[in-house]
């Protein structure tokens, strides 16, 4: 069974049609990167993936099911950017609510559920910032909260929107070496990358994205200059000159 299946799903805003007809089988255990330029639908097909998304057609099964049936199962970390640090909670808060998807309405938090957080704490070398408030800390050590928070769940899906925008070389490292271990755990894990360097060590598996699929497959099939330019058009060759790119 594919852990995500895609099925001619197009989504639109106000109308305006940002993804066309994308039909996808996410296998098991895998790390897929998802690539594409600026506004080419990269976000909102992970948020289309967890029924974020009012104006669509198509089908989405996550483990065979509707998503809002195996909530559970799947974890997503929004961009940065998307998250209101003004709210007050401590790093240990947020690592908490990952706990919630397996509680009853206002059910207590027991030991094991601390002990599940601690463990992500640990795992994210971020235990000793528990009693920080999320608002005051840099965006690596922001990054890695939230991840902890996404591990404390233990979803069998991980849907990660720009993980690795504004942390530093320490916390990507870090994310790296998570991510990895959480695939050979049989974990499967989408994320959404918006540049192209490091993709062949992050990502097993490759979607290059223009507001159709453009192609999927292992990194190594689909993370060709051929195929990225057929993406990225003549961005390829600014990526390039920039040494962003490989090959
Ligand atoms: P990417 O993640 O690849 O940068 P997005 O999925 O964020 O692309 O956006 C795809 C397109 O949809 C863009 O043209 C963007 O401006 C538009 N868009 C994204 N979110 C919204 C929204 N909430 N309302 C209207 N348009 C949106």
């Amino acid at each position: 069974m594919s852990a995500i299946s895609v099925k001619d799903l197009s989504v639109a805003y106000d109308r305006k049609r940002v993804l066309s007809n994308i039909f996808l089988e996410i296998e098991e255990g895998h790390r897929y990167g998802i690539l594409g330029p600026n506004g080419s639908g990269k976000s909102t097909l992970l948020k289309a993936m967890l029924g974020l998304i009012e104006d669509y057609t198509g089908t989405v099964k996550v483990l065979g099911q509707e998503v809002k049936d195996v909530r559970k199962q799947v974890v997503y970390v929004p961009q940065r950017s998307e998250i209101d640090f003004t709210f007050p909670a401590t790093v240990r808060d947020v690592v908490l609510m990952g706990r919630y998807p397996h509680k009853r309405v206002f059910q207590r938090l027991n030991k094991d559920d601390h002990r599940i957080a601690d463990e992500a704490l640990n795992e994210l070398g971020i235990a000793d910032l528990q009693t920080r408030q999320i608002g005051e800390l840099s965006g690596g050590q922001q990054q890695r909260t939230f991840l902890a928070r996404a591990l404390a769940q233990q979803a069998d899906i991980l849907l990660l929107d720009e993980p690795f925008v504004g942390v530093d070389i320490p916390t990507e490292e870090k994310i790296i070496a998570v991510l990895r271990k959480l695939s050979s755990e049989g974990k499967t894990l989408m994320v959404v990358h918006h540049d192209l360097q490091a993709v062949p060590e992050y990502f097993d598996h490759v979607i290059l994205l223009n507001q159709r699929l453009i192609s999927y497959g292992t990194t190594e099939e689909v993370f060709t200059p051929e195929e990225l330019k057929k993406a990225f058009g003549g961005q390829l060759a600014l990526l390039h000159q920039a040494g962003s790119l490989v090959k």
